[in-house]
């Protein structure tokens, strides 16, 4: 790979909510800049009021923060080329609409959609694709310049060479031949005077310097209408890239709106925000989605500087990939345990304070290393160390019985263990195990029983962290209090 520095954009529309597809196009253009040491340009795509969705710029660049891939030129920063956002760069549109009539190679359109509708009914009853059938092609210039200075509606068109061929070359995939005979004349300025995507990106990425166009292959098949406007314009093209889409996890086509509210229920989600608010951390959804089309191993774990340092667009993979949420959770997991114990602290804070929970700094990094190697998410946090943060905690009487004994015997097994630990001066782990354990021998019990009666008498819960260190962590007063307060429940049984 050629390592110039490159000028590349991440160009999303703001039509809906950031997913995955949008976050792994980002990724790519961001390391690639990265490595060569050049720009990440973030424009956002809004010339399409139709589908535009109030909030979503704002899901993007939130998004983009979350995921630390931030642009060096954007809309909300600014840049030599701005501005970012299309809908206030019309009149460069403009511009070079007029330029590509003035050069022939594109004309004004006076057509009503009711007449395009019935030519499309038309072409479809006939079996053939549906595409303009030329009416305005060769109105004298002069004579569509007036009736479009008298106001008649109308839009602009590209004009599509009608004989041969049309080549491009896309470095994943080759070079792609296309006959003119299946290309259309596309709309390029819409009748409100607002570009379409294929006049108003191809535009931009000349006016901004554009190098590389990462982008996805949904637009392969408008490919061919984007190089002939550049050429027709006498501009340099870009290097193309197109990427693979997503398929769902069975493989079998893409995520339909249903199934990625499913996903959610079941602790996952294609959208980026919803990955943050589930406990996902931006290390392990980029590790995840670099590798669903880069081909290097498959289980390599990088941090966004690895993946810097190792990037190429030699190896990326142009076959569809299927959305694999087994592989984000080992990823996530996998960086969380690289965390150190106060970034670690710092990330799950929040996820206890949206429980309601009022979180001491100093104990919550205690806390971190027992549960560490447990946390997949990081709001799983909350069953497991939730109850550090309660004042007080209910077990559940059945619970605190110990396999194969009477209420009276587990009983009696609480008082000796509470008397045991009553008479220590403080309980930790060194202090509070041996003498525990010793009991639990001369008893002839299975350690389980001993350790499970106080497990729940002390934290609440049947499965918790390491119990030494836990009851370390709540003190000693408090650890007496709760099993003082189980022997109780138990002689009620
Ligand atoms: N606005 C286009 C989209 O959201 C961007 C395609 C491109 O990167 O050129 O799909």
């Amino acid at each position: 790979m050629d390592l110039s520095p490159v000028r590349v954009r991440f160009a999303p529309s703001p039509t809906g909510r950031m997913h995955l597809g949008s976050a792994r196009t980002a990724l790519y253009c961001y390391l690639l800049a990265r490595r060569t040491g050049g720009t990440f340009i973030l424009r956002i795509e809004d010339t399409d009021r139709k589908r535009y969705v109030e909030g979503a710029e704002q899901e993007l660049i939130d998004g983009l923060h979350w995921l630390g891939l931030d642009y060096d030129e954007g809309p909300d920063i600014g840049g030599p080329y701005g501005p970012y956002r299309q809908t206030e760069r019309r009149e460069i549109y403009q511009k070079w609409a007029d330029e590509l009539v003035e050069r022939g190679r594109a004309f004004h359109c006076f057509c009503t959609p009711e007449r395009l509708e019935q030519v499309r009914q038309e072409q479809q009853k006939n079996k053939q694709n549906p595409r303009y059938d030329g009416t305005c092609r060769d109105i004298p210039l002069e004579e569509a310049r007036r009736r479009a200075a008298n106001g008649e509606k109308h839009v602009i068109r590209f004009k599509m060479p009608r004989e041969g061929q049309t080549k491009a070359v896309d470095v994943m995939r080759g070079e792609i031949t296309w006959e003119y005979s299946q290309l259309d004349d596309t709309v390029l300025l819409k009748s409100d005077g607002l570009p379409t995507y294929h006049l108003a990106a191809m535009v931009d990425d000349y006016e901004m310097k554009v190098t590389h166009v990462i982008r996805g292959s949904e637009w392969l098949s408008t490919f061919p209408v984007h190089v002939n406007v550049i050429r027709a314009l006498g501009w340099p093209e870009p290097v193309w890239m197109h990427l693979s889409v997503f398929l769902k996890p069975s493989g079998k086509g893409k995520m339909s709106k249903r199934e990625a509210a499913e996903a959610v229920k079941d602790g996952h989600s294609i959208f980026v925000m919803d990955l943050k608010d589930l406990g996902y951390t931006p290390e392990g959804v980029l590790n995840w989605i670099v590798l669903m089309g880069w081909g290097v191993a498959e289980d390599d774990v990088m941090s966004l500087d690895d993946m810097i340092n190792r990037f190429t667009t030699d190896n990326l993979n142009p076959s569809p990939a299927a959305i694999n949420f087994a592989k984000l959770d080992h990823f996530n997991g996998t960086h969380i345990r690289l965390m150190q114990a106060d970034d670690l602290a710092g990330r799950i804070k929040p996820f206890f304070e949206r429980e309601g929970y009022r979180v001491d700094n100093a104990k919550l990094l205690k806390i971190v290393p027992l549960i560490r190697e447990r946390l997949v998410t990081l709001d799983d946090c909350i069953p497991f160390a939730g109850f550090f943060f309660k004042d007080d905690v209910s077990p559940l009487p059945q619970d605190l019985l110990a396999k194969d004994l009477s209420p009276a015997q587990s009983a009696d097994v609480a008082r000796k263990a509470l008397a045991i630990l009553e008479a220590l001066p403080e309980i930790s782990h060194p202090s509070a195990e041996p003498p525990l354990r010793q009991f639990v021998e001369e008893a002839g019990l299975h350690p389980n029983q001993v350790f499970g009666i106080l497990r729940v008498a002390v934290t609440g819960q049947k499965v918790s962290p390491p119990l030494f260190e836990s009851m370390e962590i709540i003190g000693r007063e408090t650890v007496l209090a709760r099993i003082r307060r189980a022997v109780d429940m138990l002689s009620g049984l």
